[in-house]
């Protein structure tokens, strides 16, 4: 029998409008998809009736399938010449631990295709006019995690902020609301506490939440505004753009710096 072979796709942010004709193209043709928490149902709908939908998240709160189940779990399938995908929120891989999978299947001799998708950073500052690189406000952006590895190489925030605040960067902050506080004193020692803050929440789905602060009230506002996870975490110039109702914490006067409202309008 011909191997198999798994296809890792990017289901987007939740929005099913925001899945690639790529993505669903894969979806519609697999026999076997595993899919992750955070990848809506209305996605899922679009496998075949006679496909063979495995859940591999946290749904029901049961604990997460562990790691190691899940690739076992794909490489069987795809030996067994079953057309395997795996469907992860957002894009495979920014923190979907799609590296680990592909290395772990081409290690066992299996072709692995890589379906690119809408990270939930990019989605979320979009829902709400942020333009992530506006070139009068920021040189780049980084995508990171609030959340380190236990084993070690946990990140050095305050060298973060620093370099952010010299070099313009947009801080894209996946997994940080439970560590809210910390993450804010630690950024406070590189970043000015007016710094402009957006914490968006379910981000694309109808459930999304949102608000603007600063970074000295960050995570005073995401406790008094019960935003929790799944959210990201835009600090930088350019959250001030951020249009929402409801603002918290930025004085009265703020302006939308003018380059900014133009290219809203
Ligand atoms: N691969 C995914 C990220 C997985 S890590 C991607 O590219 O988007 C899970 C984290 O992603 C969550 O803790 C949250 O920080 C973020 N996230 C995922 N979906 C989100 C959504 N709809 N709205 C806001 N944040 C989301």
């Amino acid at each position: 029998m011909n191997p198999g072979h798994v296809t890792l796709v990017g289901a987007g942010p939740g929005d099913p409008d925001l899945l690639t004709l790529k993505a669903a193209r894969a979806i519609a043709q697999a026999t076997v998809l595993l899919v992750d928490d955070l990848v809506s149902d209305a996605i899922v709908a679009l496998a075949s009736p006679s496909a063979r939908i495995i859940q591999v998240g946290k749904r029901g709160g049961c604990k997460s399938t562990p790691q190691a189940f899940i690739e076992k779990l794909m490489l069987s399938a795809a030996r067994d010449g079953e057309t395997v995908v795996r469907l992860k929120g957002g894009d495979p891989f920014i923190f979907g631990r799609g590296g680990e999978e592909m290395e772990h299947l081409r290690a066992a001799g299996i072709p692995v295709e890589v379906v690119s998708g809408i990270t939930a950073g990019v989605a979320a500052a979009s829902s709400i006019g942020v333009p992530l690189t506006h070139r009068d406000h920021a040189q780049g952006v980084v995508f990171i995690t609030g959340h380190s590895r236990r084993d070690g190489g946990a990140t050095d925030w305050r060298a973060l902020a620093a370099t952010a605040h010299n070099a313009r960067l947009t801080l894209v902050i996946y997994m940080g609301v439970s560590g809210a506080e910390r993450l804010q004193d630690d950024l406070l020692a590189g970043l000015p506490a007016d710094t402009p803050v957006a914490v968006i929440q379910n981000a694309s789905l109808p459930t999304q939440r949102q608000l603007r602060t600063t970074l000295g009230r960050m995570a005073q506002a995401i406790a008094s505004e019960q935003i929790g996870s799944p959210a990201v975490i835009v600090v930088g110039d350019v959250a001030r753009a951020a249009q929402l109702a409801g603002d918290l914490g930025l004085p009265a006067d703020t302006q939308i710096p003018p380059a900014i409202a133009a290219a809203q309008a």
